[in-house]
């Protein structure tokens, strides 16, 4: 039997190796004690510092070990819909580490007016803050809703021009 990671906002299944595990580790009180924890117990390098973490709403981290591959998603706690958007962005990160965005394509397909190829959306926060705005469309928020969820002004352009792309807005 295959064994499958549960995305619960996404709702999708993707599958797993028999080596590999997915952690939806849910709301945490901290993103970067968090994050600190899972690399400290992971023993792993990073080169991350504190104040970028602190900024951020969620987090995935990937641990790659000899025997065993470790996903987590975490993320601090908020309200409708941005919550659908942060954890549907966190789960897609996850997606594109074990090379299954095509599920999520196939999810977007009965949304948009051209078959999304995340193989042409340049870059992994661009691919993931779409996954977020499937979580957005599945959950009957309007997409628009974005644009006061993501801060950045490089990101909601970035993303609008996709949107726009694909006709989902
Ligand atoms: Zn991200």
């Amino acid at each position: 039997m295959t064994k499958l990671a549960e995305l619960s906002v996404l709702g999708i299944y993707a599958p797993l190796h028999f080596f590999e595990y997915y952690h939806d580790d849910g709301y945490v009180d901290s993103i970067e004690d968090h994050f600190f924890m899972l690399v400290e117990k992971y023993g792993q390098e990073h080169q991350v510092s504190r104040d970028k973490i602190r900024k951020t709403l969620g987090g995935y981290l990937h641990y790659e070990g000899m025997f065993f591959s470790h996903h987590h998603i975490y993320y601090k706690r908020a309200n409708e819909p941005d919550i659908f958007f942060i954890r549907g962005h966190e789960e897609t990160h996850f997606l594109e580490r074990i090379w299954k965005l095509n599920l999520l394509e196939d999810k977007l397909k009965p949304f948009t007016n051209r078959t999304i190829d995340f193989g042409e959306v340049i870059d992994s926060e661009s691919r993931c803050n779409i996954g977020g705005v499937y979580a957005l469309i599945k959950n009957n928020v309007p997409v628009k809703k974005v644009f006061e969820i993501i801060k950045s002004r490089s990101q909601q352009n970035l993303l609008k021009n996709y949107l726009e792309k694909y006709g989902l807005i």
